[in-house]
């Protein structure tokens, strides 16, 4: 499972970027996305999905639905 982010919500703030321990969130050409293979849904580091915590927009990142 990994998380996923709704570019049609996402203001590019870049909180997300910066709390993530997997380093799966980056920037290209201005628009902020999860490398689905890299997340780990923070499992082992956190107990919540970091970027969901810090991101100030409701309904931007969620659950990637399989
Ligand atoms: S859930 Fe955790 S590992 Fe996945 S993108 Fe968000 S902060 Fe990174
Ligand atoms: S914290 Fe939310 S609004 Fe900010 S860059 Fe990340 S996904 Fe976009």
């Amino acid at each position: 499972m990994a998380m996923i982010i709704n570019g049609d919500e996402c203001t590019a703030c870049g909180d997300c970027e910066t709390v993530c321990p997997s380093h799966a969130i980056s920037i290209r050409s201005g628009v902020f996305r999860i490398d689905a293979v890299s997340c780990t849904e923070c499992e082992g580091d956190f107990d919540e999905p970091q970027c969901l915590s810090v991101c100030p927009i409701d309904y931007c990142i969620q659950f990637l639905e399989d």
